[in-house]
C-alpha cells in the first residue's frame, strides 16, 4: 500500500506562494530501462504451488455476511516432517477490542478510525480429508484449535487471528494433504483494506489462510498487526464467487466461467502462481478495459470519476512495459485496477495478486500526481510483494521500500524532475520527497526491523517507504545505473516465485554494485545510519611569494609583502563528512569569473581540504553538487562562500530555496 503523502502535498501551497523555484534541485534525467540480453537467464513462469484454495463464497450484501466453504490442498514442501498446522483469521482482528490490531496503539497510519462495525471469521468445519485406507481421514481439527496468542499478549488479551490445529498424524516432507473448510464471516465497516460501506464491498483477508511453511519446517505466523501486511505461499486460486446479479465483481485471476442464477451472478474466477485472493462487489461500478501488450486491463470505478480512471489507466499503460524491461515480465493475463467511493477510502492503496486499488482520499488534486503515483506503487507491488514474495510482517523494507524505489524510478520516467508535484511555480520529485521524509527519522529507528516494531505510522512510512526508497535512489546516483541494473535484474530474476530475505538482496547489490555498496547498503538498513557532507571553509585571497626571512648566498633577507598581482589566485576548501555512512562525492569549486571545477572525493575520512590556485578568485564551494546523495540530511551546509566574497547569485537561491522547501517539510513530517 502507499504512504499518505496528503499531508504534504496540502503544505505545499505554502511554499507556491513564494515562488519558489526548484524546491529540491535533483538531477532527474531518466534512463531507459536496460533491454533484455540474450545471455540472460530466462525469469521463470511459475511458481511451485506449495498451498492450492478452490473456494466458494456467498455474498449477502444487506447483512455484509459471506458463507464460504471448499478445500485447501497443502504440499509439504520443508524439509521436516509437520505436526500442526497454522492458520490466519484475519477478519478476527475487527471482532472486539481485545484484538492485536485493536489493541496497538497505533496512530498515523490507516485504520486508526474508530470502527462503525465489528468484522469476525468463525470457522465451522476443518477437517483432514486422507486417502482411502488412511486411518486419520475425516478427523475433526477444530476441536484442537488453539489460540496461542490470546494468551502471550498480555492481561486481558484475546487475539483471535492467528491459531493452529494439531494434526492426527504427521505429514511428510514432500506429502500433500486435503482439508475441507468451511467457514462464515462477517465483514467490518470498511478498515485497513477491508469490508463495506454501504452496498460497495471489498472482500480481503476473508478466508482462513495458512500461515507459510518456512524450508527449515517452523511456521511463519503472525496475529493481525496494525501495521503489517502478509506473508504466505504460492499456489492456485480456484474461487466461486455469488453476488447479486445487480452487482459487478473485480477479482484476483480471469473469468473462466459466469452464469445468472436467480438473481444472482456466479463468477469463478481461476489463478494460479499466487499467494492470495481479494475481491470486490458493488452495484455501483463503472468500468473501463484495455489490453495493454497481452495483458487485460479492467479498471473499475464509481461513477464521476472516469477522468481519475482514464489517469489510472493511462500509467499502467506506460508503467506495466517499464517494469516488464526492469524486473522481467507481469506473468499473468489480467490486471484489475479498483478506485473505491470515497467512502471507502480505507479499500484504496493496496496490492495483491493481479488486483489493485487505488484512489481513496487522493483525487482531484490537478497538480499532483498522487493518482498516478498511487497507481504505479501498486502496481509495482505486483513484483515486490507478488512475485518477490518477502515476509511483510518481518521485513517490510522489502516489498514496500524497494517498490517506494521503483515507483519514483517509473515516476521519473513518466513526468521528469516534476514527478511528484508539478505546477504553481513549483517542482518536486518523488526521490525528493521520499529523502526529506526519510532523512527526518534517521535517527529513530533502524529500516529493517519487523512492522509491529515501529512504535507510530509515521515513523513506520517515513523509514519503511520513503529512506529505504532514498537509500537505493542514493546507491544509483552514486555507483551508478549499470550497477543498479545488474543488482535488481539478478535480484527479481533469481527470487521471482520466491520469498527472499534482507541477505538475499544485499548479496545481490553486492554482485552487481560492489562490496563498498553492498556494505553501505547493509549499514544504512539495519542500523540507525545517516550521513550528512559540509563545506566547513572556504578560503581565497591572492597569491603572494613566501615572506620572512631567507638566507640566500651567505645573507639573511627580508621579504616583505609584495603587491598582488592579478590574475593568481590560491586558496583551500575544507569538507567534512558526518555520521556513519559515506559515499564517493564530487566538491565543486566556484570561481569569481563563473568558472567551476570539480575534484573527486572518495569520502571515507573524515575530512578533506581541497588545495586551490588559479587565475581567479575562489567564491566558493559546493559538496555533491548533483546531490546523488540523497541521504545527506542537512543541506544547508552544502554550500559555502569565500569569507571575504559576497554572497550572491545562483548559489544563494538554491540555498534559500532548499533552507525553505526543508522548513515547510519538516513542518509537516509525520
Ligand atoms: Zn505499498
Amino acid at each position: 500500500m502507499p504512504r499518505s503523502h496528503a499531508p504534504f502535498f496540502a503544505a505545499f501551497a505554502l511554499p507556491a506562494f513564494l515562488a519558489l523555484p526548484d524546491a529540491l534541485p535533483t538531477p532527474e534525467t531518466p534512463s531507459p530501462a536496460p533491454e533484455p540480453t540474450a545471455a540472460a537467464q530466462p525469469f521463470r513462469s511459475h511458481a511451485d504451488d506449495v498451498a492450492d484454495y478452490t473456494l466458494r463464497a456467498r455474498l449477502d450484501p444487506e447483512k455484509h455476511t459471506l458463507h464460504g466453504e471448499g478445500t485447501i490442498r497443502f504440499r509439504n514442501a520443508s524439509s521436516g516432517a509437520v505436526h500442526e498446522l497454522w492458520l490466519h483469521l484475519y477478519l478476527n482482528a475487527f471482532k472486539n477490542e481485545r484484538s492485536t490490531f485493536l489493541r496497538e496503539p497505533v496512530a498515523g497510519f490507516r485504520g486508526s478510525a474508530p470502527l462503525a462495525d465489528w468484522g469476525t471469521i468463525d470457522l465451522t468445519t476443518l477437517s483432514l480429508r486422507g486417502d482411502a485406507g488412511d486411518s486419520a481421514s475425516g478427523t475433526d481439527l477444530l476441536p484442537t484449535l488453539d489460540r496461542p496468542s490470546a494468551a502471550d499478549t498480555g492481561e486481558g488479551a484475546g487475539d483471535e487471528t492467528d491459531v493452529k490445529v494439531a494434526l492426527p498424524r504427521e505429514v511428510r516432507s514432500g506429502e500433500t494433504i486435503t482439508l475441507d473448510v468451511a467457514w462464515d464471516d462477517k465483514l467490518p465497516s470498511i478498515v485497513e483494506r477491508t469490508g463495506y460501506a454501504g452496498s460497495f464491498h471489498f472482500v480481503g483477508q476473508w478466508f482462513p489462510k495458512l500461515a507459510r511453511l518456512e524450508p527449515d519446517g517452523t511456521w511463519a505466523h503472525f496475529p493481525f498487526h496494525h501495521l503489517a501486511e502478509f506473508y504466505a505461499d504460492f499456489g492456485t486460486y480456484d474461487v466461486t464467487l455469488d453476488v447479486p446479479a445487480s452487482f459487478t465483481i473485480g477479482a484476483t485471476g480471469p473469468l473462466v466461467e459466469s452464469r445468472r442464477d436467480g438473481g444472482r451472478l456466479v463468477e469463478r474466477h481461476v489463478q494460479a502462481d499466487v499467494h492470495d485472493f481479494a475481491w470486490t462487489a458493488w452495484d455501483g461500478f463503472r468500468t473501463r478495459e484495455e489490453r495493454v501488450g497481452d495483458v487485460r486491463v479492467r479498471v473499475l470505478f464509481p461513477e464521476g470519476y472516469e477522468a481519475d480512471a482514464l489517469r489510472e489507466l493511462d500509467a499502467v499503460r506506460f508503467a506495466l512495459p517499464y517494469f516488464a524491461r526492469r524486473y522481467g515480465p507481469y506473468p499473468y493475463a489480467e490486471l484489475t485496477v479498483v478506485h473505491p467511493p470515497e467512502a471507502a477510502s480505507e479499500a484504496g492503496g493496496m496490492e495483491y495478486p493481479t488486483l489493485i486499488t487505488t484512489g481513496g482520499a487522493w483525487h482531484g488534486t490537478p497538480f499532483s500526481k498522487l493518482i498516478e503515483l498511487v497507481t504505479v506503487h501498486e502496481l509495482g507491488h505486483q513484483y515486490f510483494y507478488g512475485l518477490l514474495a518477502s515476509n511483510e510482517v518481518l521485513w517490510p523494507f522489502l516489498d514496500e521500500g524497494i517498490n517506494s524505489y521503483a515507483e519514483a524510478d517509473v515516476l521519473r520516467a513518466m513526468f521528469g524532475a516534476g514527478s511528484a508535484v508539478s505546477g504553481l511555480g513549483l517542482t518536486v520529485s518523488d526521490s525528493a520527497i521520499q529523502a526529506v521524509f526519510g532523512n527526518a527519522a534517521e535517527h529513530d529507528d533502524p529500516i529493517a526491523q519487523p512492522a509491529y516494531a515501529f512504535e507510530t505510522g509515521g515513523r513506520y512510512s517515513s523509514l519503511v517507504y520513503e529512506r529505504t526508497g532514498a537509500v537505493l535512489e542514493t546507491l544509483r546516483r552514486v555507483y551508478g545505473q549499470a550497477g543498479m541494473d545488474r543488482a535488481m535484474s539478478e535480484y527479481t530474476r533469481a527470487f521471482r516465485f520466491e520469498h527472499p530475505g534482507p541477505e538475499d538482496l544485499i548479496a545481490c547489490f553486492a554482485q552487481g554494485m560492489g562490496g563498498e555498496a553492498a556494505a553501505m547498503l547493509r549499514r544504512a538498513l539495519f542500523e540507525k545510519a545517516w550521513v550528512d557532507y559540509a563545506v566547513v571553509e572556504v578560503a581565497s585571497h591572492p597569491h603572494t611569494a613566501p615572506r620572512g626571512l631567507f638566507d640566500r648566498d651567505g645573507r639573511r633577507e627580508t621579504v616583505a609583502a609584495a603587491p598582488a598581482k592579478g590574475g593568481d589566485y590560491e586558496g583551500s576548501v575544507l569538507v567534512e563528512r558526518r555520521g556513519t555512512l559515506s559515499f564517493p562525492v564530487e566538491i565543486e569549486l566556484v570561481l569569481e569569473d563563473g568558472h567551476r571545477e570539480r575534484v573527486p572525493w572518495d569520502g571515507v575520512g573524515g575530512s578533506i581540504r581541497v588545495p586551490y590556485r588559479g587565475p581567479s578568485r575562489l567564491r566558493g564551494a559546493i559538496v555533491d553538487p548533483d546531490r546523488a546523495v540523497l541521504l545527506d540530511d542537512d543541506l544547508t551546509n552544502n554550500h559555502g562562500t569565500a569569507a571575504d566574497a559576497e554572497r550572491r547569485g545562483a548559489d544563494l537561491v538554491l540555498e534559500r530555496a532548499t533552507y525553505w522547501a526543508e522548513l515547510v517539510v519538516q513542518a509537516v513530517a509525520p
